[in-house]
């Protein structure tokens, strides 16, 4: 690890606070713009052909993936949407041809990481081609999740509410007179807060991107004005140097009790993803199925856990097809869920596309999620017992 103050050049594992020299990002940007100007510098000087990332669009539950191609119009995508639970890593395959005919710089979550990777390990995106700024992340919140709790715990009209943010463990919401924060252990709880699987993500910090993003760290003077960035690649290393260069941002090097504080948070955050594996898969009991079987009692086929999975998605036509599950039956048989769990088993990343877009609200990522960790497991002894089962 290096630490970075005033030398241009940059390499892996290097760490500085970043921030934007550019007065209208800083305005809408979440803590200095150094991503958005990032993806600015890139655009510009043609490293990268468009930049994909999230816009907010009618209110603050309406994260809209965006393509930008005309760098002015980057400084309207700043900000973060904690009520966006978009994969942009399905976009990325769906919408652009999966980066095999041009390159994209993009904002990345951890769970955009793990899906972009096993989409590239399934030939669906070229990882060449794609320039990946990845931001630390805590977790997001459903937007019909975030509706609900602003109206019946916060006592607020949800459409009132202008910005939120996440901030030292609270859920902030600033609304028509006035702004309320209430503690992100309480709301949970309670049973409102971030997604399920959120809560047991364990991929804090996408170390895996160019460049890991985030807030946690910035204290002093730069507080709430800079990011936290962490060198992960040449790439990220060629990036930041350039941009710095170019003087399209301004680094200091961190404060080394923010380091420590950084390193801590992320640690707390993993105990606290740990601690909500044990009890949601404790849910599913000694006779998982008993539960499997009801819950998915309700499926009607509509194949959206399937075609919206960046790992299962190559077997929805051959379950439209399969002789295995008779056509225009519903609820399905239990093969067509034994299918997908057989297919997934080992490579769900927990991005909780599955449940959040499932007509039925079926808690379809927690039964995917138990699988995949019970086969690592198998796969790496050391870890101990599966998860649920003590
Ligand atoms: P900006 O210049 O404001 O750019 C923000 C970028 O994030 C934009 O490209 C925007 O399109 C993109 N974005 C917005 N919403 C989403 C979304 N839902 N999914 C993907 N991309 C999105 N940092 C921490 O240190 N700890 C955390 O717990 C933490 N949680 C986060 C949770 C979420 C959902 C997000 C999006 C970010 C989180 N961050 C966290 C990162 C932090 O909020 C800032 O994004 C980061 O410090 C960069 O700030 P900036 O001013 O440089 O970014
Ligand atoms: Fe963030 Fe993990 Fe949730 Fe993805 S699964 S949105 S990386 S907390
Ligand atoms: Fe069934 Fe839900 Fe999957 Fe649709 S998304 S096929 S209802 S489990």
């Amino acid at each position: 690890m290096g630490l970075f103050s005033s030398k241009p050049e940059m390499k892996k594992g290097d760490m500085v606070y970043a921030w934007t020299n550019d007065q209208d990002i800083a305005k809408k940007a979440e803590c200095g713009g150094a991503v958005t100007t990032l993806l600015k510098y890139a655009l510009e000087n043609k490293m990268v052909d468009a930049v994909l990332v999230i816009k907010r669009g009618q209110d603050i539950y309406d994260a809209v993936p965006t393509l930008v191609t005309d760098p002015k119009d980057l400084k309207d995508t700043a900000g973060s949407l904690h009520c966006g639970t978009v994969l942009l890593a399905n976009v990325v395959k769906k919408r652009f041809n999966g980066a095999k005919t041009m390159k994209i710089g993009m904002t990345v979550k951890g769970c955009d990481l793990m899906a972009l990777q096993e989409l590239a390990k399934r030939k669906e995106v070229n990882l060449d081609n794609l320039l990946l700024i990845g931001v630390n992340c805590g977790g997001t919140v459903s937007p019909i999740m975030a509706r609900y709790m602003i109206t019946e715990k916060y006592g607020v009209n949800p459409d009132s509410v202008h910005k939120e943010e996440i901030d030292k463990g609270q859920f902030i919401i600033e609304y028509e007179g006035g702004h309320k924060g209430i503690s992100i252990d309480e709301l949970e709880e309670e049973g409102f807060g971030r997604r399920t699987n959120c809560r047991r993500c364990l991929y804090k910090v996408p170390r895996q991107a160019d460049l890991a993003c985030g807030n946690w760290g910035v204290i002093g003077e730069k507080a709430g004005k800079a990011t936290f960035v962490e060198v992960c690649s040449d790439k990220g290393a060629d990036l930041l140097s350039k941009a710095v260069k170019g003087g399209a941002l301004a680094t200091e090097a961190p404060i080394p009790k923010g380091i420590e504080i950084r390193g801590k948070v992320e640690g707390a955050m993993l105990k606290l993803g740990e601690k909500w594996r044990k009890k949601d898969f404790a849910r599913l009991g000694k006779d998982p199925w008993t539960m499997i079987n009801k819950e998915t009692s309700r499926c009607i086929k509509c194949y959206s856990c399937i075609e919206n999975c960046p790992v299962c998605f190559p077997v929805a036509e051959s379950l439209k097809k399969s002789y295995m599950i008779e056509p225009g039956q519903v609820p399905p048989n239990p093969m067509f869920h034994l299918r997908r769990f057989a297919h997934i088993s080992d490579s769900c990343v927990n991005c909780g596309q599955c449940e959040e877009l499932c007509a039925m609200d079926i808690p379809l990522a927690l039964f995917s999620h138990a699988i995949r960790a019970e086969s690592d497991v198998s796969f790496e002894p050391k870890l101990g017992k599966p998860a649920y089962s003590n």
